[in-house]
This record gives structure tokens, C-alpha cells and sequence, in this order.
């Protein structure tokens, strides 16, 4: 429980600030943080933290980046940490890209969900957007659902003028398949240049777009995972879709539920507030586990009541290091 008496119990883990991508609304231009070699936690020292932290009573556990899937020992870590005592969930966000060849070996390994970016179905959208290759999303998201995880959820990142023109698409293609759709609104994490008033798309826009081809029924007992999405069934398509309001909901961080570890071992209270305590050192140095579970203590005191993204936050890391 934290101060403000959220029930905490979500830990996401950057295991790499390293990515095959480069997503506009991820990745600053120029960023020159990847010529610098990566000191990471190792895998033991991930499963450490996870170990401390079921102990305390975190349960749900998501593996992401940056891109996961780049790491070669991910499938090991995932086998891991599903076998700590505890632990009830361990998912996998990726860009999809290698799911392809992944996605049987992470769900034998034990992961039980897959969330999937995909903010485009047009390779020429996706490729503006994401500088990869659509179709190798498309054979990951196909892998993941013939690997028969629990669920498979698809991400887009609304942006104006950007991908809006591809909602109405992704909302078919999930439909197709039988996938929840998360329409997610563009927050200023890595870098405050790519939200401006042109291209940022609240989630209320993106709902009246969908009016105007299907009819959303409300379904507020839906928890498809974790997360803070509300959740609409589209009468006529079938479609289940998601909508994550972090900047036009004023009440989205009440029922927040989780923390971060990022890729280079510091605890993260809050996505959208700068605070962070270096747990790295004392993985390094510190034998005894108390150390370890005094600092998760520590970082979940001071979890703040609310994200600043609209206020003065200004980034100072990217995503990919902090971890989605
Ligand atoms: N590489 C993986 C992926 O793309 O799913 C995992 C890491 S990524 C940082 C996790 C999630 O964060 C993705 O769904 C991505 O779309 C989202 N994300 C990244 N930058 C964002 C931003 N500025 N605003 C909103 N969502 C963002
Ligand atoms: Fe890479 Fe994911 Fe960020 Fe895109 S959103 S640059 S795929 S980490």
C-alpha cells in the first residue's frame, strides 16, 4: 500500500534501454545514449529484485524496454521469474518485431501475456512512425496468438495527422483476430517536441471518430490485464477496445498499481515524475536482501499522488530506458 492507499503490486522492468526501432514519440532525434556501453542488472540481479519484491507482495511482473526481445536471455528470465514464489503473472511488452521466432519459446518459458505495438497497419505509416517493417509485426502477433497466450493485447500510440487515418484499420484488424485494441494518448516522456497541440489526439477524439462507425458499449467490469484502460465492446464489429486517457483523465493515477525498475537498476515510483532511487549499488555490494527490500519501501513511500505530465514536467530520460 502506498500513502495515498493504492494497493501496489505491479512491478514493470526495463531489461534493456536498447532498441531495433525508433518510434517518434519514443526516441528523441539525435539521441546518443546508445554509444555509450550498457550496464544493466544482469539477469540474476532482475530476479533478485522480482524475488524481494514477491516477497513483499507484488505479483504482477511485465518484461519490457526498450524492446525486450533483443535480449538474448530474456526467455531465461521469464522461466525465472515465473518460478519465484509469489510471482501470479509475468508479461512481455514488445514492438513484435521478433516475436515472430519468440513467441513459442517466451510462452513455454511461462509468460502469460503479450502486448504488441502497433500504431499502423500501412507498412508506409508504420515504417514514418516506427522506422521497422510491419509485416514482421503482423507474423509476431500471428506467432503469439498460435502460441496461445492468455492474451494478446495490440498498442497504438494516437497522433494526429500521423496514424488517426489507421485507427479505424487496427480497430478491424483486432477485431479479425479477436484482439483487445489499446488506443493509448501521446505523453511528453522521452521528449516534450512531439506533443503539440497539432498532433496530440485525446482519447474522447478517437471514441467520436469510432461513433461515427460503430456504436461503443461501455464495459467497466472488463480487466483485460493490468492496466488502466477503459474498455468499450463496438456493437457491430465485435471489437474490444481499450482507451488510456493519462493526459485528459483527471482521475487516471487514482487507481494507479505499479512501479518501475529501469534498465539501469534504478526504482521508478512514478512514469511521469523524475523521482528515482538507485537500487543497482546495492544489488551490487549489498548481500543481504533487507537492503533491497528497504529500498523498494523506500520508492513505494514515495510514489507521488499524480503523474506532472500536465504540468512543468520536463524529460530527461527516454522511454526506452525508463521502460513503457
Ligand atoms: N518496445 C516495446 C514496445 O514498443 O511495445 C516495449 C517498450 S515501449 C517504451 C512500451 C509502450 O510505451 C509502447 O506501447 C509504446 O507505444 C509506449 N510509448 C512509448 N512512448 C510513448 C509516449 N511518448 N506516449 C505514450 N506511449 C508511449
Ligand atoms: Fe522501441 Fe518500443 Fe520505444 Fe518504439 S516504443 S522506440 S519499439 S522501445
Amino acid at each position: 500500500m502506498d500513502h495515498f492507499g493504492r494497493t501496489i503490486d505491479y512491478l514493470r522492468i526495463s531489461v534493456t534501454d536498447r532498441c531495433n526501432e525508433r518510434c517518434l514519440y519514443c526516441m528523441p532525434e539525435g539521441y546518443k545514449g546508445w554509444e555509450r556501453k550498457p550496464d544493466h542488472l544482469t539477469a540474476e540481479e532482475i530476479l533478485r529484485v522480482a524475488r524481494v519484491a514477491a516477497g513483499m507482495g507484488f505479483r504482477k511482473f511485465r518484461l519490457t524496454g526498450g524492446e525486450p526481445l533483443v535480449r538474448a536471455d530474456l526467455t531465461n528470465i521469464v522461466r525465472g521469474m515465473t518460478a519465484l514464489p509469489g510471482v501470479e503473472h509475468v508479461g512481455i511488452s514488445t514492438n513484435g518485431t521478433k516475436l515472430a521466432a519468440l513467441a513459442q519459446p517466451l510462452r513455454d518459458a511461462g509468460a502469460g501475456t503479450v502486448n504488441v505495438s502497433l500504431d499502423a497497419l500501412d507498412p508506409e505509416v508504420y515504417g514514418r512512425v516506427t522506422g521497422g517493417d510491419v509485416k514482421q509485426v503482423i507474423a509476431g502477433i500471428r506467432a503469439a496468438v498460435a502460441a496461445k497466450f492468455e492474451c494478446v493485447k495490440l498498442n497504438a500510440v494516437l497522433m494526429r495527422g500521423v496514424n488517426e487515418g489507421e485507427i479505424w484499420p487496427l480497430v478491424l484488424f483486432a477485431a479479425e483476430h479477436g484482439l483487445p485494441l489499446r488506443l493509448i494518448e501521446l505523453m511528453p516522456i522521452t521528449t516534450t517536441d512531439v506533443l503539440t497541440e497539432k498532433n496530440f489526439m485525446s482519447v474522447e477524439e478517437a471514441m467520436a471518430l469510432l461513433r461515427q462507425k460503430d456504436e461503443l458499449i461501455p464495459q467497466p467490469d472488463w480487466r483485460l490485464g493490468f492496466g488502466p484502460a477503459k474498455y468499450y465492446l463496438l456493437k457491430h464489429t465485435g471489437a474490444r477496445v481499450g482507451f488510456i486517457g493519462a493526459m485528459t483523465n483527471l482521475h487516471f493515477c487514482e487507481t494507479c498499481n505499479k512501479m518501475r525498475l529501469t534498465a539501469d537498476g534504478k526504482l521508478r515510483p512514478c512514469l511521469g515524475d523524475h523521482g528515482e532511487i538507485d537500487l543497482r549499488d546495492t544489488l551490487r555490494h549489498a548481500p543481504d536482501d533487507a537492503a533491497v527490500r528497504s529500498l523498494l519501501q523506500t520508492a513505494l513511500q514515495r510514489k507521488p499522488l499524480e503523474h506532472s505530465f500536465r504540468g512543468s514536467y520536463q524529460p530527461c530520460r527516454p522511454m526506452t530506458a525508463i521502460g513503457g
